[in-house]
């Protein structure tokens, strides 16, 4: 089955066919910058890293675009109560959002324009709209989009134009023939950023920039756009009608949208209050567990920022990674491996699954679960201590091979796994309220019960571990032990 990829505009799932194969662009709406961005901010980008992966993995050449918004009355705002610049505010937290995509650890994308740079072409769109009929330019010098003069407006967002109408509330406005009319270039009040046009002095509506952005750096079409659900209405609704009323030709051939990141019940959004920044969740916790965090759901599936949920990823992570960290103790014993042809029927199965589940829309949580399936069945095959056999050094290696190259798509599984087991296990156990030095004294203690056959308080000390949270393993090469859930 080749890729099928869900598009808002049909509302199901399509065979995807990029307009010039193998070449595939894609364009994502990105961050508005007058502050540090919150990690549902970086739900996109991460989901996107991987489809530009697996496209590319797919034989596709990919130009991968986010942009910047770098005029809009946040940063205007932003500025005011700074008392500086909105270049400046602009400019400060586009190097911090820079900062947090490193830390991220995913690929950056291959260009970032910002609005500023692309005046021209955001004035030149604009006149083409009006050419086509489609725009106005109001008294004042407001040009202002015309929603009832182009056929399609609501395809996108499956809204009937007269129930737009309906919904909204009715503004006094000399300048606006409709209600349902949108702006695509303004005057700037004094003390606002200011470009000249042929309208007069003024600034870009917010719609239009990404009308501008896309088809000067990508054509026409373009193969993929993506943004948060938020941005299906108005604002990718209002894209397509000014880049198809400009260009009388079809803007996207499959749009695609991440659903949120929620906390509690409401969307993570800086205006409602209720964020976490990326960057002081990678502080306190890592990248690492952000990604999975995010792409352990469906990219159409609510996420839910909970300290539950982060603790189940960190305990997910820990499951991957402590059987990695096995594998690789094992391979470092460098015994030659023998083929296991039940192992190797299970990699080539899983393999397969998860090329069919990133073909069918993406589907991560399907990938985990593939996944986790090799790591039940060699953790059932070999447990630490035990002696290397050349079926077992076979398995290890094969299972490594597996994470790293799955993993890399999403960006994960790249750690050095004892090391990045050892941080998720602290996690863990901060969580948990307890110390790794408390868990070692506790095994030694009863190592030497064991040793001197002193059963009893050996069973204790085992009930005591296992009340605080911690399974042990006694094998002939000694005891390890392992956060339980
Ligand atoms: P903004 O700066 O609010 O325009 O958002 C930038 C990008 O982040 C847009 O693509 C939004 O759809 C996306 N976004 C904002 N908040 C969330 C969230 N809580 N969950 C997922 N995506 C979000
Ligand atoms: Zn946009």
């Amino acid at each position: 089955m080749s890729l099928q990829i869900y598009n808002t505009l049909s509302k199901q799932k399509e065979t995807f066919v990029p307009m010039n194969a193998p070449q595939v662009n894609i364009y994502i709406c990105g961050p508005t910058v007058y502050d540090l961005l919150h990690i549902g901010n970086f739900r996109g980008p991460i989901f996107f890293n991987l489809v530009r992966n697996w496209l590319e993995e797919s034989g596709y050449k990919v130009k991968f675009i986010q942009n910047y918004t770098d005029v809009d009355d946040k940063i205007i705002n932003r500025a005011n109560q700074e008392n500086t610049t909105s270049e400046a505010v602009a400019e400060k937290y586009i190097h911090e959002h820079k900062k947090d995509y490193s830390a991220l650890e995913i690929r950056k994308a291959d260009h970032m324009p910002r609005v500023t740079e692309h005046m021209d072409d955001i004035i030149q769109i604009i006149q083409k709209i009006i050419e086509s009929g489609h725009a106005y330019v109001a008294p004042d010098g407001e040009v202002l989009y015309s929603v009832r003069s182009f056929n399609g407006y609501g395809k996108l967002s499956h809204k009937n134009i007269d129930e737009l109408q309906a919904g909204i509330r009715v503004e006094v406005s000399e300048k606006k023939k409709d209600p349902l009319d949108f702006t695509l270039w303004k005057p700037s009040k004094p003390g606002e950023p200011t470009w000249s046009s042929p309208w007069g002095p003024g600034r870009p509506g917010w719609h239009i920039e990404c009308s501008a952005m896309a088809s000067s750096l990508l054509g026409s079409t373009i193969d993929i756009h993506g943004g948060g659900i938020d941005l299906i209405f108005p604002h990718h609704e209002n894209e397509l009608a000014q880049s198809e009323g400009a260009t009388h030709t079809t803007f996207v051939k499959y749009w695609v949208h991440w659903n949120f990141l929620n906390f509690g019940a409401h969307k993570m959004s800086k205006s409602l209050g209720n964020v976490k920044t990326a960057r002081s969740f990678i502080e306190q916790y890592n990248a690492e567990i952000l990604k999975y965090l995010m792409l352990r759901a469906h990219y159409r599936s609510l996420v839910d920022f909970s300290e539950e949920g982060i603790q189940d990823a960190i305990h997910g992570l820990a499951r991957f990674y402590s059987a990695m960290s096995v594998a690789e103790s094992i391979v470092l014993q460098n015994v030659s491996g023998q083929e296991v042809a039940e192992f190797k029927s299970l990699i080539d199965k899983t393999r397969s699954e998860i090329k069919s589940s990133l073909d069918d829309d993406f589907n991560t949580p399907k990938v985990f679960a593939a996944l986790f399936e090799v790591v039940r069945f060699f953790n059932g095959k070999y447990k630490r201590g035990q002696k290397v056999t050349p079926q077992v050094a076979y398995m290890a290696k094969e299972f490594l091979l597996l994470m790293k190259s799955r993993g890399d798509l999403m960006s994960l599984f790249q750690h050095e796994p004892e090391s990045f087991l050892k941080s998720l296990d602290n996690m863990l156990m901060i969580k948990k309220g307890i110390k790794r030095e408390e868990i070692d004294a506790l095994i030694a203690k009863r190592v030497e019960a064991r040793n001197s056959k002193d059963f009893k308080t050996s069973d204790q000390l085992r009930d005591q571990l296992v009340s605080m949270g911690i399974s042990i393993q006694d094998t002939p090469a000694g005891t390890y032990w392992e956060i339980s859930k």
